[in-house]
This record gives C-alpha cells, sequence and structure tokens, in this order.
C-alpha cells in the first residue's frame, strides 16, 4: 500500500529527514521523541481545542461560493482560513507549537519571518502565554515589511534584522538555527510551515491538519458526504496545503491541486515555482526540491506574494508531486492579482495574494459540473493592500 506519511526515519519517499548540526542533535532527537506522545495526549487536545474555538475562533466557516461556482461549472467551497485571529491559517500552528514547548518546559520561543507573517503569529502566542520572544528577519524585509515589525514589537517579542547573505528569509532562518544552537536548553524553535528537520513537517501537518478534520464534518453536513472531489490550496512551505490535505492523502477520490508561486513566468528567471524548477537538495535540515544552481547555490526566488516567495518546498509535497498524487500548477503574479480582484468584487472578501494563487489555478481545470470543490483561502488581503492599491494604480 502507497502511504503518504512519514516514516520512523523522518521520511517521505526519498524527502525529508533531519539534516543538523551536531550541537542540534539532542534538541531536535528530544523534539522527535516527544511531540507525538505531546500531540495525542489528553491535556495537549483539551488546551489546544479550547484556544482554538475561543481565541482563534475556530471552526473557520466553510463558505459555498456561487460566483466562483458559477465560473468555474462545479460547486465550490472556500475554506475560511483568513477569519482566523491574526488573519491566516499560520496561528493554528504556533498555538500548537507553544503548548508543546510548553510542555517540553521550554522558556524562551525563537522564530524566524521573511515577510513577517509568522513572526507576528508567533510574537502573538507568546504575548498569550507570557513566554520571551526573539525573531529574526533579513534586514531587507525589516525595511519592506514595516508594519509587521511594529506589530511584532508592540506584542513583546525583539526582531531581530539579520545583516549577512542576501538579508531575506534564508539568512534569518541561518541566524535562527545558530541562536537554536547556542541554546538549545531553553530555547524551542517555532518553525512556520511544513519544513526543517524531522518532526517538524509532521509536527506542522498535524496541527494545521485541524482544517481538513472541520471541512469532513461541514461537507458531511453541507453534501451529504465528507470528501470533496477537488482539494485546492496554495504552497509556499506547504502549511496551508498539509493541513488541507492531510485527512484526505489515502482517499483516491480526492484530487488535490498545489498552486505555487510562477513570480514572471516559470522561465523568466524571476520565479518561485520550486517544484517544477528544484532538484533536490538539502535546505535547512531537510532534503527536497530546491531552487539552486548547478554547484548548490540556493537561487534567489521571486513572487509578488511574500508568502510564497521560499527558495524550497516542504518533503511532504515534494514527495507528493513526485508520487503524482498531487497535481502542480504554477500561477503567475498577474494572474494571481487578477484573481484576488475578482473574488474581491464578486464575492466581497478580499484575499492575502498567497490564497489568491489557488483562486486563479481554478481556471485551470475541467470541472464537471457535479464536481465539489474546496478551496482554503489561507489568509486575508489587509496585509497586501499596498500591493493592491498600486496595482489599481497601474490600470
Ligand atoms: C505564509 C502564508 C502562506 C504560505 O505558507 P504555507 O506554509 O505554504 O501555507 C500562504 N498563505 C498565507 C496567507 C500565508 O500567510
Amino acid at each position: 500500500m502507497q502511504t503518504f506519511s512519514v516514516d520512523e526515519k523522518g521520511y517521505y519517499g526519498e524527502f525529508g529527514g533531519a539534516y543538523i548540526p551536531e550541537i542540534l542533535h539532542k534538541c531536535v532527537t528530544d523534539l522527535q521523541y516527544a511531540y507525538l506522545d505531546i500531540l495525542e495526549s489528553e491535556q495537549f487536545k483539551r488546551d489546544f481545542h479550547a484556544l482554538l474555538r475561543d481565541y482563534v475562533g475556530r471552526p473557520s466557516p466553510l463558505y459555498f461560493s456561487q460566483q466562483l461556482s458559477d465560473r468555474s461549472g462545479a460547486r465550490i467551497y472556500l475554506k475560511r482560513e483568513d477569519l482566523n485571529h491574526t488573519g491566516a491559517h499560520k496561528i493554528n500552528n504556533t498555538i500548537g507549537q507553544i503548548l508543546v514547548a510548553r510542555q517540553m518546559g521550554k522558556t524562551r520561543i525563537i522564530a524566524e519571518t521573511g515577510a513577517g507573517q509568522h513572526g507576528v503569529a508567533t510574537a502573538t502566542v507568546c504575548a498569550l502565554m507570557q513566554m520571551p520572544c526573539t525573531v529574526y528577519m533579513g534586514k531587507t524585509d525589516v525595511e519592506r515589511q514595516y508594519v509587521n515589525v511594529k506589530k511584532m514589537e508592540m506584542l513583546g517579542a525583539t526582531v531581530v534584522p539579520v545583516t549577512s547573505g542576501n538579508m531575506t528569509l534564508k539568512d534569518a532562518t541561518n541566524e535562527a538555527i545558530r541562536d537554536w544552537c547556542t541554546h538549545p536548553e531553553d530555547t524551542h524553535y517555532i518553525i512556520g510551515s511544513t519544513i526543517g528537520p524531522h518532526p517538524y513537517p509532521d509536527m506542522v501537518a498535524r496541527l494545521q491538519s485541524v482544517i481538513s478534520k472541520e471541512i469532513k464534518v461541514q461537507l458531511a453536513e453541507k453534501e451529504g458526504r465528507d470528501y470533496p472531489d477537488y482539494l485546492f490550496a496554495c504552497v509556499g512551505g506547504g502549511s496551508n496545503a498539509a493541513g488541507t490535505i492531510y485527512e484526505y492523502l489515502d482517499n483516491d477520490n480526492v484530487k488535490i491541486v498545489l498552486a505555487e508561486a510562477g513570480g514572471k513566468g516559470v522561465d523568466s528567471g524571476e520565479s518561485a515555482a520550486t517544484i517544477q524548477l528544484g532538484s533536490i537538495g538539502v535546505l535547512h535540515g531537510c532534503k527536497t526540491l530546491l531552487m539552486q544552481t548547478e554547484d548548490g547555490q540556493i537561487t534567489e526566488p521571486y513572487s509578488i506574494s511574500a508568502g510564497l516567495d521560499y527558495p524550497g518546498i516542504g518533503p511532504i509535497h515534494a514527495n507528493l508531486a513526485s508520487q503524482k498524487r498531487a497535481q502542480v500548477i504554477a500561477v503567475n503574479d498577474d494572474e494571481a492579482l487578477k484573481a484576488a480582484f475578482e473574488l474581491t468584487k464578486n464575492e466581497g472578501i478580499i484575499p492575502a495574494l498567497e490564497s489568491a494563487h489557488a483562486l486563479a489555478a481554478l481556471e485551470k481545470i475541467a470541472f464537471n459540473p457535479t464536481d465539489i470543490v474546496v478551496l482554503t483561502l489561507s489568509g486575508r488581503g489587509d496585509k497586501d493592500l499596498e500591493t493592491y492599491f498600486a496595482q489599481i494604480d497601474k490600470d
């Protein structure tokens, strides 16, 4: 039987594993030994679900979109992660991981962030749990993301601008790993997506799987069956997609469509279409598909959407793509922008630019009229207003 879950060594097919410096060996193996028992303990489940309900605002609605259905020729539902506290799915993971950290006796949290969304979600739960929080962020990103930096500081986090390399996400990640190496005893590193060394991809996927657990219940109520014909999600590192598909991986009736960021075009040299352009390598602790030069230097990715602008892809998704369990579609900047403006005008929902990539992918599939489609709207568009307004001024 084919399985898409992680094996005991932390691999999904040929992808995954834990490629870490010796000094982190103990932190990572401690987490490997502890995480499943913690996630499956009654106390964790109680605390996690209480916070998801009363603090995050779950379950997030499953909204039937008449407009999208008419346009696409299928029955289209939106899973509204944009309505969560802090505006995206990322909070599901940070709440779960801070509870894991507390259970493991950790007293300090670190994180890295690119656009600042994961930094804000981490700073938020650190304020909630009264834990000190340090967020590493490339200096270029600090300058580009003024509002998120100020939010993190207001929430009580220390934001450290990183001046090495290109001063963006991968440099911030290196710095966070360096911090973890020097404080392995008291510090938990909250990784924001289904990336990093085992057990992070599996842990994050399990924490985000609340998305597909809710879809099952909500679809059963609305359609009389608990699975759709198609699931759509955008992929940066892959966490909202992993949460969306988790409960359906072994159900062959459910087709999976992942939208990655084509940027200015897959062959333009300015793209973040990792699955199409990537080759196998090791990044941030796991073996996966990466955008790299022939001699293994990471290529700087590009997308209009900061959350999809990552040179790697989670090992779960690298495996799903290589096994052909998931279909991967590259969506370019202009297509995502168009889909975002259409959803705004037709439904009164301003989506995050990341989520707009999944919306644009709807147009690339020929549906049957009876098909049931669930698309995860990973976040709201407040953080992208400047980009949207610049586009309006251009038109
Ligand atoms: C961060 C982010 C993403 C991309 O991250 P994944 O781990 O691939 O889900 C997508 N959508 C929104 C709104 C985000 O903030």
